[in-house]
Parts: structure tokens; sequence; C-alpha cells
């Protein structure tokens, strides 16, 4: 599977906020700011998915 540069710069986007979220749940363990983090990394990492596959559906460069 070949990707291109804009499938990296989504899937480095994504994954940024996805260790924002899981860093901070981590440092708020127990509380619900950190139950409300880890919900919000779950979704980023499904949003993703969707971006990423619908990129990789539409784009002539990656294969
Ligand atoms: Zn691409």
């Amino acid at each position: 599977m070949k990707t291109c540069e804009k499938f990296a710069r989504i899937q480095a986007d994504y994954q940024r906020d996805v260790t924002y979220l899981s860093n901070h749940s981590e440092r708020h363990r127990g509380q619900p700011s950190a139950r409300a983090s880890t919900k919000h990394a779950h979704t980023a990492k499904q949003n993703m998915a969707r971006a990423l596959s619908r990129h990789f559906y539409n784009c002539r460069l990656c294969g």
C-alpha cells in the first residue's frame, strides 16, 4: 500500500489530537475530565480512520 504526503499529513494531524487527549486522560486519571478525554480520543481515532479511507479512495496517488 502506497500513500501520498497528504495522507501522512491527515494522519499526523489526527494523531497529534489523539496523543494530546490520551495524555490528558493519563494526567487526570479517575476524574470526569479524563473520561471525557478518553471518549474524545476514541472519536478522534474513528474520525482519522474515516478521513484516511475517504482520502485513500479519492486520491490518485494513494493505492
Ligand atoms: Zn493520497
